[in-house]
This record gives C-alpha cells, sequence and structure tokens, in this order.
C-alpha cells in the first residue's frame, strides 16, 4: 500500500491546495515554488510574491489576518449577546481565541483529507 500523500495546503489561506501554483519568474531552481485553493488565492500570493522578491512571508499576513479576524469575532459575539465578557479582555487573549478555531479547523481538515486518501488508497484496484 502506498504512503497516503500528504495534503498540500495553500500558500495564502491554508485551505487544501487544487492545482494552482506559482513560481517566480518561473524558476524553481532560484525560487520557492507556491500551491493555492483557487485563482483568489493565487492572485493574491503571485502579487506579494512579486513585491517581496519571490517570497510570501506568511507569518506578515497571518498576523495581520487575525488582528483583522477580531472585527467578526466581536460582531458575532455582540450578535450573541455574549461580547459582555470578552470586552476588557486584552487582544492578545481574543488572538488566542481566533487562533484555537483556526488550529482546530486546519488540524481536522487535514485529518479528514488523509483519511480520504488512505480510503481511496484502499479502494484503489491497482495493487502497486
Ligand atoms: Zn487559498
Amino acid at each position: 500500500m502506498r504512503a497516503p500523500a500528504r495534503p498540500t495546503r495553500c500558500a495564502v489561506c491554508g485551505r487544501e491546495a487544487r492545482g494552482f501554483g506559482y513560481c517566480h519568474h518561473l524558476r524553481p531552481d532560484r525560487f520557492p515554488q507556491y500551491r493555492f485553493c483557487s485563482m483568489r488565492c493565487l492572485d493574491a500570493g503571485a502579487a506579494l510574491a512579486n513585491r517581496n522578491n519571490g517570497m510570501i512571508d506568511k507569518t506578515t499576513m497571518e498576523t495581520q489576518a487575525i488582528k483583522d479576524a477580531r472585527r467578526t469575532l466581536a460582531e458575532t459575539l455582540t450578535e450573541l449577546g455574549l461580547m459582555a465578557p470578552f470586552h476588557d479582555r486584552k487582544a492578545e487573549d481574543i488572538d488566542r481565541i481566533i487562533e484555537a478555531c483556526i488550529d482546530g479547523f486546519r488540524d481536522s481538515m487535514q485529518r479528514q483529507a488523509a483519511a480520504r486518501r488512505a480510503d481511496n488508497d484502499l479502494n484503489d484496484p491497482i495493487p502497486f
């Protein structure tokens, strides 16, 4: 049985990549190769790489994305009437909640993708 291939993650959003790729100047010997889930992420990733010598600085992007997600979390907490306990919390506490949700979501997606691949391998009619 083949070892299940590791899922490739989108270089922008972290979802499972789906056949969209980018390499600066089409030179994989000089620049990293990135995979993306969609044309939207490919366009965003290519624009970032073009501005940064072929590299996508994911750490900066993730930090900004978590900061941006504070607003939607606050809106949802307000809609549910749950904002009061969070109102005086530090930004780092709010970011921990957001990161915990993202980590749980990603871990589940990776587990499900690996299980699906293992299932496909077992059902593969060609035994090698
Ligand atoms: Zn993506």
